[in-house]
């Protein structure tokens, strides 16, 4: 180990890898601001026990557990789901219902890192908690689908209810922590594991349905009249049915189960193909029965979490062209005695421009070498001379024509040609 090092699964952004990261950012949040969902922050680490409570297996294997100094069991937040029904257990209880909310930090999880798979990696997420009708499902799907939709980002959208998993697995008496276990072995497609716990040719033919609303009819004659299963089918149905009013494309795949353990109704995944083994790139669904286990009142929730890293992954492999960041101008003071007054108008620049000033005392043919290397679009020249007339020379990067402007006008000129 050297410090010098990264810490495996870590990595740092460059100024250009942020400024694409802020912008996909921006237009995720703008769009769950439309949607009138409200940003929250929660803690970066919590007490282990949080997360052991419900979060399921998968992420309880892959926690980075600590003790304080006081000898009290932490972990860093492997997901944010708990800590957002611990922070609504509390102080949000009394808000106006339903409550929308959203989120964007890092996640960290003890796992392989790869590409797409980080230790420290971040996800941005909402959580819909108070109400339980099928278009509040239809919403937060929606919400994911158009996030991606407004980034210009093609994907893949499928939908399960586990009600239907969990009716049938009752009724094979499959029940408590064995089912849970089932559905995790049905999240990571171990159909061998699964056998062993739930040996039922129905069942398996069940899990393999997907395709369009005609899966639920054809689920209807495997489901051997599982009361249960009916239901949480017949609730699948009409949330699918408010996604066609929305013109969502989706598909229903039986065999979406997902590995966090509190999942109580629909399930949605989000995957986008050219990312390879890490193609999901978000997972949501309902989970009804969480926020009870804190507060000891059952309150409906449903929510999602985008994988904030394989979007961007996503963003590169599908060639989604983000803006160049740019800088407006560079202020260039020829000589020593302009250097104040350089200082000056590059100031009452910044009101309106991105402006760059030459802090190296550099000769104005480097000054211009360094525009060109930033891809600055102006350079504004102040010499002695021209500050004893209240003028300077704005030289236009793109085309190296130059033009003499007022120190009044400037901000006009510029303005009228950038903005
Ligand atoms: P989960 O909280 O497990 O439902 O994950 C939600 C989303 O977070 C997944 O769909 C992934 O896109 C992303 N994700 C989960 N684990 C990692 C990881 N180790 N590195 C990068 N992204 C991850």
């Amino acid at each position: 180990m050297s410090i010098v090092e990264k810490p495996r699964g870590t990595r740092d952004f460059s100024p250009a890898e942020m400024h694409g990261r802020d912008y996909v950012e921006g237009m995720i949040s703008r769009t769950l601001e439309t949607y009138n969902y409200r940003k929250i922050l929660i803690p970066t680490f919590e007490h282990a026990e949080l997360f052991k409570l419900k979060s399921g297996e998968e992420i309880e294997e892959h926690m980075f557990v600590f003790k304080d100094k006081a000898n009290r069991e932490l972990c860093l937040r492997p997901e944010a789901t708990a800590s957002v029904c611990r922070m609504f257990s509390g102080e949000l209880q009394m808000m106006q219902r339903p409550l929308k909310l959203y989120y964007s930090c890092p996640m960290f999880r003890y796992e392989e890192p790869q590409k797409g798979r980080y230790r420290e990696f971040w996800q941005m997420g909402v959580e819909l908690i108070g109400a339980e009708t099928p278009e509040s499902d239809a919403e937060v799907i929606s919400l994911a689908s158009e996030c991606l939709k407004k980034l210009g980002i093609e994907f893949k959208l499928e939908i399960n209810h586990l009600g239907i998993l969990r009716g049938v697995l009752d009724d094979l008496d499959i029940k408590g922590e064995k089912q849970d276990k089932a559905l995790a072995l049905i999240d990571r497609k171990n159909f061998e594991e699964l056998k062993k716990i739930a040996d039922n040719g129905n069942f398996f033919e069940l899990i393999k349905l997907t395709g369009g609303r005609d899966v639920l009819e054809n689920a209807s004659s495997l489901l051997n009249g599982c009361v249960a299963g009916m239901e949480a089918s017949g609730e699948l149905g009409q949330i699918t049915s408010w996604l066609d009013a929305m013109e969502i494309d989706y598909i229903i795949n039986l065999g979406i189960a997902r590995g966090l353990a509190y999942y109580t109704g629909t399930v949605f995944e989000i995957r986008v193909s050219e990312l390879g083994a890490q193609s999901q790139i978000c997972g949501g669904g309902r989970y009804d029965d969480l926020i009870g286990l804190f507060s000891g009142v059952k309150t409906p929730a449903v929510g999602f979490a985008f994988g904030f890293d394989r979007v961007m992954n996503a963003t590169e492999l599908q060639k989604i062209e983000i803006p160049e960041k740019k800088t407006d101008i560079v202020v260039a003071p020829v000589s020593a005695d302009v250097r104040i007054d350089a200082a000056k108008i590059a100031s009452k620049l910044r009101d309106n421009f991105i402006v760059d000033f030459d802090l190296m005392g550099r000769k104005l043919g480097k000054i211009l070498e360094y525009a060109g290397n930033i891809g600055a679009r102006y350079v504004i020249i102040v010499g002695s001379e021209d500050m004893k007339n209240n003028s300077i020379t704005v030289r236009d990067m793109g085309t190296g024509e130059q033009k003499k402007v007022k120190i009044e006008n400037v901000e006009m000129a510029i303005k009228k040609i950038l903005l």
